[in-house]
């Protein structure tokens, strides 16, 4: 069987190298197995990983909790398709609802999906219940969003990586400034506007935080303007900034929330968009779906896996930890020269590398930071993001910070 056969890493960088698109540029380590917050490479080397998969093996690689749930389900039904009722949707729909507090839940798969399936949402939304003319909807972003990669959601990027020769592009989006309610004030007041798309902490773009105040009063702005509010918690949601979502820090409860990576605790691409019957009753019988979307393996193990958040205390470990991660952080930020400051929320934290944008400074401290067993990627140049899984112990948090600032020390000469 292909699965048993044995590679070195050089061997598996190779196929991939030549048999796979190169539409990514991974760190060159080649890994074989996970367990809670190690993945181990075909070398037999062990390493913490601290990247979490874009933090969607919140739960660690693995969970038993989770892999029960898969091996039952996989073994009685896998996929249905939504022509027919299964035993599993309904459960997990009234599951999900109640545990983020909405009254309807439409699954899709991947995060860009969800994406899109809000972005139609509000749309709909926006001529139904608004009266927004026919073909006239806008949607408001934020510069430097990550919101995924199909054509109409890299229509609202600016990210030139992600756009060059990709259109013509979808119509309909407006780019404003991050963190600048002014400017979301001036956007809105185009009648046309249907929703605000925002992350509550943009994490592609480099784990910004916004100021305290933005969500709460972005979310203000949009009640006044009669605009969803859109959030898209699918890299912050499900415990990982220290709260069971980022915009639990706010006090508010967006309109649409979108959810994806860590719904499944990284296991299957299982993804969501909530919102309450006002919003969610326009879409009707073929409107919208997806052949996977709530399938009853994807609903067994989104299940457990949010179960495993709760029974385990993530949203409190991820706090209290991240507390702890970024003090240490701090110190080194005020010894060193090298690390220019360190920001995030949770477990969901950053290290701005006081070198160039285009410098390889970052990429060589994760290579280094690999050699030393622990697994972390830069993102845009110089920024190096840190998101362990949120199953991690102080004991396991104090050897990686050791790593870290071991690995760092050494560079600075
Ligand atoms: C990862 C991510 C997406 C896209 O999810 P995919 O599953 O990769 O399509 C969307 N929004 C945010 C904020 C993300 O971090």
């Amino acid at each position: 069987m292909a699965v048993l056969e044995k590679l070195t890493s050089q061997q598996a960088i190779d196929l991939e190298n030549k048999y796979g698109a190169h539409n990514y540029h991974p760190l060159p380590v080649v890994l074989t197995r996970g367990e809670g917050v190690f993945v181990w490479d075909v070398e037999g080397k062990k390493y913490y990983d601290f990247l979490s998969a874009y933090s969607a093996v919140n739960q660690g690689h693995c969970h038993p909790k989770i892999i029960d749930a898969l091996k039952y389900q996989a073994e009685r039904l896998t996929l249905t398709s939504r022509a027919f009722y299964n035993d599993q949707l309904g459960k997990y729909e009234k599951y999900v609802t109640q545990y983020f507090g909405f009254d309807k839940v439409l699954p899709m798969n991947t995060g860009a999906e969800a994406v899109e399936t809000a972005i139609k949402l509000a749309r709909k939304w926006g001529y139904e219940k608004k009266g927004i003319p026919a073909n006239q909807a806008k949607i408001v972003v934020c510069q430097n969003n990550f919101h995924g990669r199909t054509v109409t959601i890299i229509s609202a990027s600016n990210d030139p990586v992600a756009t060059e020769n990709f259109g013509p592009f979808t119509p309909g989006m407006l780019s404003i400034p991050y963190n600048d309610l002014s400017a979301l004030e001036a956007a809105l007041k185009d009648q046309n506007v249907a929703a605000f798309l925002v992350e509550p902490i943009q994490g592609e773009a480099g784990v910004y935080v916004p100021d305290e105040d933005y969500i709460k009063s972005a979310y203000a702005l949009c009640k006044q303007h009669n605009v969803l509010f859109v959030a898209d918690e699918v890299q912050t949601g499900i415990a990982r900034t220290g709260k069971l979502l980022a915009v639990n820090y706010s006090g508010i409860k967006p309109d649409v929330l979108i959810l994806g990576k860590a719904i499944s605790g990284g296991v299957l691409p299982v993804s969501a968009v909530l919102a309450d019957d006002e919003v969610m009753e326009v879409i009707r019988p073929g409107n919208h779906g997806s052949t996977f979307g709530g399938n009853p393996l994807a609903c067994a193990v989104a299940m457990a896996a949010l179960e495993v958040v709760e029974e385990e205390g993530l949203a409190e470990n991820a706090e209290r930890l991240g507390n702890m991660f970024r003090a240490h952080m701090q110190k080194l930020v005020e010894t060193t020269d090298l690390v220019k400051l360190v920001r995030g929320k949770g477990l969901l934290n950053a290290i701005v590398i006081n070198d160039s944008e285009d410098s390889s400074t970052a990429w060589d401290i994760c290579l280094k930071l690999r050699d030393n067993g622990l697994l972390a990627k830069p993102t845009h140049g110089n920024i190096i993001r840190f998101a362990p899984p949120l199953v991690m112990t102080e004991e396991q948090l104090m050897d990686c910070i050791a790593i870290i600032s071991k690995t760092l020390k050494a560079f600075e000469k």
